[in-house]
This record gives structure tokens, C-alpha cells and sequence, in this order.
């Protein structure tokens, strides 16, 4: 532990606080502080009651409700996979929750804990997130029940391969039918293994690139991908905090300059939001790992944290901010906003009543139980919820989509096109301005976007957007935001239900 860095975390702020009134006795049932994960809904359930709360609010009638909340199709593979001379069983999943737009959108998940539950759970959110940011597919979500850390590269390349045979042969993947993109446990790597197994299997498909987003650059990825659920969430609780009814009730000054900010999940999306978080003038008082923590009110160094962590595997021995052995202490760490970026259930009724964040923006899936989201709420809090906050990813993936079905990079017809254009516009005008531009400032503002440029203006745009609807409709209906995210997305799923017609469901 750097003593600098204890003396500056007083060990109040990190400590157990009482439990307010509140919290003790919920409608959820059961007391708070006595409660345990296996007390709450599974996330499936969770998913459902949170769909269900959003229902009454939206226009949709019980029938389309119903065809809405359902899962379309799941597919559930078991296949053999040779391991230190042994065959080891390995299981995979694949959920398509709506096809009412396609293809179906959603990450593919490696962890020892996924199960058939969680990844419907994580496709149908993904449903309800491709609505509420208007990115036009159905939801999907896949995953296969390992720990990535127990297998070698080869070897899960072999197992990434196999699984996406599977889901070739079954009709699970496709440009226009089903495409992955990363999750937890896997990224850039994994996604070019299916998209060269897609190929494989598919060659006369023009398209093929297009079966997988998240790829890397060189096999058609998009620039800004990798960044862009991290970005989205910075975007999402910048607009959040903006807005004069969230600074009243969390007693906020509204900028992101000086917010003190927690992070759990140092993976792909708690790395990059702690980044663009940092850099607009945060302070990262808190990261939250699965085996440890780190604490700095000063403020942590997102990079020099980063490498500490590729270097030495965990954040132990990390020498500017205090290492915390109890991680969840942080978690519950005074703050202004905190962004679960790891995993779902991280916020329940064993926990909600101790967490002193005034904002919760939920970067990770489900990071909040219906209880906890009571809890929360009744305490003052505001919850800035997963579907809209980290829809970031597939808007980008959406875009990294079209790149790959038309075929052309962002800009590259248009890039110089826009400079010579400006450049006429700019010297017309010099002729009546009082002086010349210098060099820099021309080429400043004759610049023609680039793609990343583009790519981010878009996402910028998209989360303005869905974050004004959502506000919208919290304050039109006197409702929380999760639920009016929810009630906006079911309202548009269900008109583009109700334009295709009923031929094969009603006589
Ligand atoms: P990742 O695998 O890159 O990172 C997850 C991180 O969380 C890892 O560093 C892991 O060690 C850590 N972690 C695991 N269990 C933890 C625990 N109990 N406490 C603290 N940390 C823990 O995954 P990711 O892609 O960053 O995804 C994180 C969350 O964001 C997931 O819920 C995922 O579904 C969601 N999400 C991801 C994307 C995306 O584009 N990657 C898009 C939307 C939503």
C-alpha cells in the first residue's frame, strides 16, 4: 500500500455504512442486509420484470406484449474438444430473442458461468437496446461455458472454429440472419477466427465480412469499434448529468470536469470509459477487479494502472493509490457516479443499501437486481440503465455492418470531395474578412472527417438522441429511466410488429 495513497482515502469512505430505513423491508421481500444472491430473480427473470413494469406504460396491447417478451429461438450445442491428452465436453449456446428485424445482433460470451438463462437474458436486452438507440436487428446473444484462462490460444481457436461449424450448420450466423460480436471473456481475436470459419463454409458469400462485427481493421473492422461501448457510456452520463432535473435530485454541478467516478470491470468497456472519462476531466477515484481493488481520492492514472495490469496480471502492488483486498468495498466507496463494467447481479439487496454513488450508469448487462434498482431509487439515486447506456457497442457494430456490405470505408468517397469544397467557401469568404487564416487554422477547418471521425460523430449522435427520448418520456409519464427506456423500445418494436402484418398468426 502507498502511504500517500492511504492517508488520502479516509477509511470512513470506504467503510460499511448503517442501513437507511428504507432498504430494510422491500416489495421484492426479504430484509436487505440479510439478503443473498440466490434470494433474487435469476437474470432472465429479471429481464422480464423489468419488461413487465415497462409494459403498462407502453401502447403495445397483452397479445403483442406477449409475442415481444418471448424468445424466438435458442440453439444449444455440446461438442468434444481434446485437452492434455483427455476429451473434455464443451457447451455453447446461441439465443435469437426477436427476429422481427434482421439480422439478430449480440456478443458472444466465454465464461464458466454462462448458462442457457443468462445468454435468452443478455438477447433479449440486446432486443430492447437495438430499439431504444433505433439500430435496425433483432437481438442475439451467444455464449460458450468456459474459463477463456484454462484453454491456450490454439485451443481456443480450435473451440471458437468449432462453435461457429455449429453455428453455420444450424443456420445461427450469417450477414443477414445472425451476427456475433465480442463480450466478456473475448474481443478482435476471436472475432476474426469465426469470420475466417464463416468464409470457410461460405465462400460465394460477397458478404461474408459481415457475419461478425468487432473485427480487426485489417479484415474489416471499423475504426472506433473497440472503443465504443466505453465511449457510448461516457456519452450516455455526460447527456445524464447535464440535464437540470438529475443535478437537482443528486445534488450534482452537471460537468464531467472534477466528477469522481468508480469503475468496476477494468476489461474492454471499464477501460476505455475510465479513459474518456479521465480525459474530460474525471477523476477515477476507484477500479474494481474480481480479486482486488485500487482507491486514489486524488484520482488513479488510467494508463499507468492499465500497464501495471498487463505486466503483473492484477492491480496488487499497483504504487499510486491504495490496493483494497475487499473489492466490493470500493464498489461502495463515496463518489459521484459509479459504472458497474463487469458483470450482471454485481448491485443487490445484499448490497444496494451501502452504495454512496449519487449516479449509477450501468456499462455492464444487468448489473442491478430489481431489488437493488428499488433500493437504489428510494435513496435518491438515479440509474442511467444498461439498455440505452451501453448500446455503444452495436451502434458501432451496426456501422461496422454497413462498411462491410457496401464495401467501402467511411469517408472514402467524400473526404476530399468536402476539403476542395470548404476550401472554395473559405477563400470566397477571406476575400470579405478582415484578415488572411494562418495555415494551421485553414487546414483546421477545411479538414474532411476521417473514418474514426465519423464513426464517433454518429455514436455521439445516436446516444443525444435515445438519451433525449428516454428523458422524455420519464418525465411525460413520471416514470424512472429504465422503464421508460423499455416502454420507448416496446412501443417502436411494436409498430414495426404491427407493419408486417398477421397472415400467419391470425385467421
Ligand atoms: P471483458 O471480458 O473485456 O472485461 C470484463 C472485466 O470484468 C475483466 O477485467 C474481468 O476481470 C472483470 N470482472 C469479472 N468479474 C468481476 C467481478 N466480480 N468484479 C469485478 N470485476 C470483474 O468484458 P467487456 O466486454 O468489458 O464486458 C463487460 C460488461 O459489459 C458485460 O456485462 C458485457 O455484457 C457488457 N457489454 C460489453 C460490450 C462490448 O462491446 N464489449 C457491449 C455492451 C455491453
Amino acid at each position: 500500500m502507498h502511504p500517500e495513497a492511504a492517508a488520502m482515502v479516509p477509511a470512513a469512505r470506504i467503510g460499511p455504512s448503517r442501513v437507511p430505513a428504507v432498504t430494510r423491508m422491500l416489495s421484492t421481500g426479504g430484509l436487505a442486509s440479510d439478503a443473498t444472491e440466490s434470494d433474487e430473480p435469476k437474470f432472465l427473470t429479471a429481464v422480464g420484470m423489468y419488461f413487465d413494469r415497462a409494459a403498462k406504460h407502453s401502447n403495445a396491447s397483452a397479445e403483442v406484449l406477449k409475442h415481444i417478451k418471448s424468445t424466438d429461438s435458442v440453439l444449444s450445442v455440446t461438442f468434444p474438444m481434446e485437452k492434455d491428452g483427455k476429451t473434455v465436453m464443451i457447451r455453447g449456446y446461441r439465443s435469437q430473442h426477436s427476429r422481427h428485424r434482421l439480422p439478430c445482433k449480440g456478443g458472444i460470451r466465454y465464461s464458466s458461468a454462462v448458462d442457457l438463462q443468462e445468454v435468452e437474458a443478455l438477447s433479449a436486452l440486446m432486443t430492447y437496446k437495438c430499439a431504444v438507440v433505433d439500430v435496425p436487428f433483432g437481438g442475439g446473444k451467444g455464449g460458450i461455458m468456459i474459463d477463456p484462462a484454462e484453454w491456450t490460444e490454439a485451443e481456443l481457436e480450435r473451440i471458437t472454429r468449432r462453435f461457429t461449424l455449429e453455428l453455420c450448420q444450424k443456420n445461427f450466423i450469417g450477414p443477414g440472419v445472425d451476427v456475433p460480436a465480442p463480450d466478456v471473456g473475448t474481443g478482435a481475436r476471436e472475432m476474426g477466427w469465426i469470420a475466417d470459419t464463416y468464409r470457410n463454409f461460405n465462400p460465394q458469400d460477397v458478404n461474408g465480412a459481415a457475419c461478425v462485427t468487432g473485427k480487426a481493421l485489417s479484415l474489416g473492422g471499423v475504426r472506433g469499434r473497440t472503443e465504443a461501448t466505453g465511449l457510448g457510456v461516457f456519452y450516455g452520463i455526460r447527456e445524464f448529468l447535464g440535464f437540470p432535473e438529475v443535478q437537482e435530485r443528486i445534488k450534482h454541478h452537471g460537468k464531467i470536469e472534477g466528477t469522481s467516478v468508480v469503475v468496476q470491470g477494468f476489461g474492454n468497456v471499464g477501460y476505455w470509459a475510465s479513459k474518456f472519462f479521465e480525459s474530460g476531466g474525471a477523476r477515477i477515484v476507484g477500479v474494481v477487479e474480481h480479486d482486488v481493488a485500487v482507491h486514489n481520492e486524488a484520482g488513479i492514472d488510467v494508463e499507468q494502472l492499465s500497464q501495471w495490469r498487463k505486466e503483473h496480471g492484477t492491480f496488487r502492488g499497483f504504487p499510486d493509490a491504495t490496493v483494497v483486498e475487499e473489492p466490493m468495498r470500493v464498489l461502495e466507496a463515496e463518489c459521484d457516479v459509479l459504472i458497474p463494467a463487469a458483470l450482471e447481479r454485481q448491485i443487490g439487496l445484499r448490497n444496494a443499501h451501502r452504495i454512496k454513488a449519487k449516479l449509477v450508469g450501468e456499462a455492464a448487462n444487468g448489473p442491478v437486481t430489481p431489488g437493488a434498482d428499488e433500493v437504489l431509487r428510494a435513496s435518491g439515486k438515479v440509474i442511467v440503465p444498461d439498455l440505452l447506456l451501453n448500446a455503444g457497442g452495436v451502434c458501432v457494430s451496426y456501422f461496422e455492418w454497413a462498411k462491410n456490405l457496401s464495401h467501402l470505408r467511411f469517408g472514402r468517397m467524400t473526404k476530399r470531395w468536402d476539403e476542395r469544397s470548404k476550401e472554395q467557401l473559405l477563400t470566397l469568404v477571406e476575400g470579405n474578412a478582415g484578415r488572411p487564416l494562418s495555415e494551421v487554422e485553414r487546414r483546421q477547418l477545411i479538414h474532411g472527417a476521417e473514418e474514426h471521425e465519423l464513426v464517433y460523430s454518429g455514436l455521439e449522435d445516436t446516444m443525444i438522441v435515445a438519451c433525449g427520448e428516454t428523458r422524455q418520456t420519464a418525465n411525460a409519464k413520471g416514470i424512472d429511466y429504465r422503464t421508460a427506456a423499455m416502454a420507448n423500445s416496446i412501443n417502436k418494436i411494436a409498430a414495426s410488429l404491427a407493419g408486417s402484418g398477421s397472415i400467419f398468426t391470425h385467421a
